[in-house]
Order: C-alpha cells, then structure tokens, then sequence
C-alpha cells in the first residue's frame, strides 16, 4: 500500500536544502565540532547559504562555540526557528534541554530528537546543511543516513594511532550505509611553538595522510594545533571569521567543498 511505498523511498531530502554533509569522528575531543563550526563560517563568509545542526547529543558544543544559547521558540507551535550565528542558521538539540542537564535520553527517542530537527525546523533555503555528529559508530549517524539523503561525510581525526583505528571504523560504517565519504581531515596535525619556532609531532607524524592514501580518500586539510583556535572556540567566535592562517585554511576548505 501507500506506507510502504514511502517506506522503500529511502533517504529523503531536507525540503529546501541541496547537500547534506555529515561531519564524523571515531573518538570523541579529536576537533570535529570545531572543524564543523570553522567550516559553517567559511562557507556563509564565501556566501553560501549554512545551516548547522548540532546532533552531538553527548557534548552538544556548538551553541559554546558559536556562541548563540537562547532557547530556539516555535511561533506556530511546530515549527522551531533556527538560531543565526556568524550568517550561520543554527539549531543544537544542547538548546532544547536546559544547561547542565544532560540528554539521557534512549534510542527511539533520540531517533524521534533528530527527526524533529532536520523537519520540524525552518531551515529555509540552504546550499549546505553542515551536520555535527556524535563520536562513533552509533544509532544517530545510521538513522541519519538510512532516512536523510546525505550528499557526503568527513571524518575528522587526529594522526594518534588510538583515534585512527576508530576513524577507520567511521569509515567503514558510511560505506556501509552507502554513504560517499568525501575525505578525511587530520586535526592537531603538528605544534609549531610560538616561542621558539620549533615544529612538534605531538599526536604523531602523518597518520592520517597515511590512513587516507590506504583507504583511497582525500585528505581535505591537516591542521596545526593552535591556541587561537581554542581560545576562540571557547569564546564563541570560531577562528575562521579572522584572516590568519587558520581562516585561511577553512576558507580553502570551504571552497572545495561546494562549487
Ligand atoms: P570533538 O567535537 O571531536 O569532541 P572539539 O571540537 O570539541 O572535539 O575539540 C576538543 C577540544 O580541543 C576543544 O577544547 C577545542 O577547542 C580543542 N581543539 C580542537 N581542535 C583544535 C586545534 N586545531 N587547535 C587547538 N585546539 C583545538
């Protein structure tokens, strides 16, 4: 009947948005959420319309770092309006839950959570809707690509080989979703000393470079470990709205990403 035609349908699109692109790691603290928030704002500084959903439902940082927390309303009772950040359209489910609480909430709910998210949400128009996953394998990054019509993934990891075997698993889960992976980000790449000038491999040397030619994907950016980028992830206003060298390089990313 008619519940099973639109049950074979498969992934649908989000009404209004063209790519899907889904941000992953394997660990969790490898930077995936400040890639997601530096690559949002380089892609709204290159004129792209942005959304960002914050589905990291075990540390929901966006709203920190994007520094924008007020409590998303739904004028019609339904539909929830997304924050703007940086011309950044932004909703995190860390917005519908009050601070400090934490979600512990189970599967089919959690499920419920993100669907209400990427529908019940007037994203409007966008080019891109950059999309934060939770660290790892689990029901959200399957839900998400078995129902919504996701363009491509990344997979942010450091080069240490305990956050690269899980990156690889990352991986694997996507290609089994028949999800593209459009490539791979090597984040705390290296530490170049602000006081000495000296070049430190503190995460290891090239494990994900390595780790990308192996499984046949691009490298889309290594990044240095940098405290401008932490410190302005933690004042809500992401690195790449600057013009340093880290700007520089999400900006780079950015153009790649969507033509
Ligand atoms: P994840 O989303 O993978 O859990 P986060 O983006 O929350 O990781 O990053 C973990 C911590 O590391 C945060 O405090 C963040 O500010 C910091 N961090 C991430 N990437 C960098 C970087 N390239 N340089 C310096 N600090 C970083």
């Amino acid at each position: 009947g008619r519940h099973a035609t639109a049950q074979a349908a498969g992934p649908q699109p989000v009404p209004g948005v063209r790519h899907v692109i889904a941000i992953g790691s394997g660990k969790g603290g490898v930077g995936k959420s400040t890639v997601t928030a530096n690559l949002a704002v380089a892609l709204a500084r290159a004129g792209r319309r942005v959304g960002l959903l914050d589905a990291d439902i075990y540390g929901p940082s966006q709203p920190l770092m994007m520094g924008e927390d007020r409590r998303p309303t739904a004028p019609d009772g339904k539909t929830m309006i997304p924050l703007r950040a940086h011309g950044v359209s932004l909703m995190s489910l860390g917005l519908l839950v009050p601070p400090g609480k934490a979600v512990s909430w189970r599967g089919p709910m959690l499920m419920g959570a993100l669907q209400q998210m990427l529908t019940q949400v007037a994203w409007g128009e966008l080019d891109v809707l950059l999309v934060d996953l939770p660290p790892g394998t689990g029901d959200v990054q399957m839900t998400l690509c078995q129902r919504t019509k996701v363009t491509g993934t990344i997979v942010v990891s450091t080069p240490q080989d305990v956050a690269l075997i899980d990156a690889r698993k990352a991986v694997d889960m996507f290609n089994t979703l028949h999800t593209p992976v459009l490539g791979l980000i090597e984040n705390m790449s290296h530490f170049t000393c602000p006081h000495c000038g000296g070049t430190s491999h503190i995460f290891g040397h090239g494990g994900v470079a390595h780790e990308a030619a192996t499984l046949g994907l691009p490298l889309l950016a290594q990044l240095p470990i940098d405290l401008e980028t932490r410190l302005a992830g933690d004042s809500g206003r992401p690195v790449a709205l600057g013009d340093g060298e880290m700007a520089q390089a999400f900006a780079q990313l950015a153009a790649g990403l969507v033509r």
